[in-house]
């Protein structure tokens, strides 16, 4: 008996007790590579030890402070580098503990700000019919997920939804990506005015879709044709950067790639690379001059938000990732993987695409090339291919399922930042062995 209340309470998980770079171990000794991160998260591997000493002479010194009596040292210098890296004027930076906690915000920042500059009336959130934004109800509500939504149905506050940009699947014979793109500016631009040319608050977009459909990028335009639909009729644009943002895609800011500033993006799982939870959401001198010229008071908290640890954890990340340019290596063994997954899958009729940027990368699952038809859900053919990855020592983020009738199963790869060709060479190798014993 165990009273952890897992996930899925009836399942028997391996118990974790190392890490050491990019190998995870568990009780028996069995050493896993971990290509997923978790979720996306562990962007510098494990056991880091200029992280790791961080933390211990940030909790001998000061471990937590509430933030309604102090600002400390290590928030502060951790809001200034990521204000001075995020694009244009996104210059203040609100902590929290995580992604969900950091859409939560940003919803919530949005609709003050309108409240604030006289315009209480907006108050509908438009996302993508393919999208995870978090399990807390608000971000639940928005996200395209039905599945996990559907019997919270009652408590969740109107959210409306637009397709999201995946070529793959829905762009039609012989459109160009331009004419793409413009049908889908088009169709925002009809939910808007269906909804209220001014009542609409906010459109919220993953930048790089993640759990829901395995690391889809935008085709070229994309956001910048988002934005000029958003800013005709004064909605806000919330880019939701939480599993792509933080050097993921090779960019500190995803949307860096896009040429596109949105107003509040959402950041948390690279920000303290599983060291400590910690997420935040940042906004531009717009949003925040309104707030301060307006209430002065952003009507939001949580206990932890601004934890002293957590901060200087992420900056030691942040150092990390800068002073071993590991963005150009996330670039580098981006492309490799890409290139190796694409060899070693040139044959296997159940591989349907394989995408992404920088090193968040997924291959879809199909039941024919041809037809891009998707696997039979009952099948569970994810799951079975997590399973074969762990046998193998390899630890893979599969997604299952076609919760709109239109996916296929996915598989998503996000490994450590520090990953070595060889490395990436090595988690092709067993991953083509999963898949094979998989489907
Ligand atoms: N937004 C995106 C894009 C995510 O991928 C996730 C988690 O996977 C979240 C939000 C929620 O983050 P958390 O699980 O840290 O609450």
């Amino acid at each position: 008996m165990t009273h952890v209340f897992h996930r899925n309470p009836r399942g028997k998980l391996p118990v974790a007790v190392a890490g050491e770079g990019m190998v995870l171990i568990d009780h028996e000794g069995k050493r896993y590579i971990d290509a997923s991160g978790g979720a996306a998260v562990s962007c510098l591997g494990h056991g880091h030890p200029r992280v790791v000493e961080a933390i211990r002479k940030q909790v001998g010194q000061l471990a937590y402070a509430h933030t309604s009596f102090f600002t400390t040292e290590p928030a502060e210098e951790l809001a200034a580098m990521l204000a001075a890296a995020a694009p244009g004027s996104l210059n203040h930076v609100y902590f929290l503990s995580g992604g969900s906690e950091a859409v939560e915000a940003a919803l919530k920042l949005a609709r003050q700000y309108h409240v604030e500059s006289g315009q209480p009336q907006r108050q509908y959130f438009i996302a993508r019919r393919q999208s995870y934004h978090g399990n807390t109800l608000g971000a639940l509500a928005i996200g395209g997920n039905a599945w996990r939504r559907e019997m919270f149905m009652p408590l969740l506050i109107e959210a409306h939804h637009v397709s999201p940009c995946y070529a793959y699947r829905e762009r039609k014979d012989g459109e160009s990506d331009a004419q793409y793109v413009q049908r889908l500016a088009d169709e925002l631009e009809h939910k808007i005015l269906s909804l209220g040319a001014d009542k609409v608050a906010a459109f919220i977009a993953e930048t790089v879709v993640g759990a829901t459909a395995g690391a889809v990028p935008p085709v070229a335009d994309y956001f910048r044709k988002m934005r000029a639909v958003c800013d005709k009729y004064g909605v806000l644009l919330i880019l939701d950067e939480v599993m792509s943002g933080m050097g993921r895609t090779g960019y500190l800011f995803a949307c860096e790639e896009d040429g596109v500033q949105p107003d509040i993006v959402a950041i948390a799982k690279g920000l303290g690379a599983g060291y400590q939870p910690i997420g935040a959401m940042i906004c531009s001198d717009r949003i925040y001059e309104a707030i301060v010229q307006g209430s002065g008071f952003f009507q939001h908290g949580h206990t932890y938000i601004g934890h002293a640890t957590a901060c200087a954890a992420a900056i030691a990340v942040q150092n990390a990732i800068r002073e071993d340019q590991l963005l150009d290596n996330v670039r580098q063994r981006g492309e490799q993987l890409r290139a190796a997954l694409r060899e070693s899958f040139s044959e296997q009729a159940h591989v349907g695409d394989i995408r992404g940027r920088g090193l968040f990368v997924g291959v879809e699952l199909v039941a024919d090339r041809a037809s891009k038809a998707p696997l039979d859900p009952s099948l569970r053919t994810h799951a079975r291919v997590k399973a074969e990855a762990m046998k193998r020592g390899l630890l893979v983020y599969p997604m299952g399922g076609t919760i709109d009738g239109r996916r296929g199963d996915h598989i998503l790869l996000a490994p450590p930042f520090i990953a070595t060709r060889q490395d990436i060479d090595d988690i092709v190798g067993r991953l083509a062995e999963a898949v094979a014993a998989a489907v």
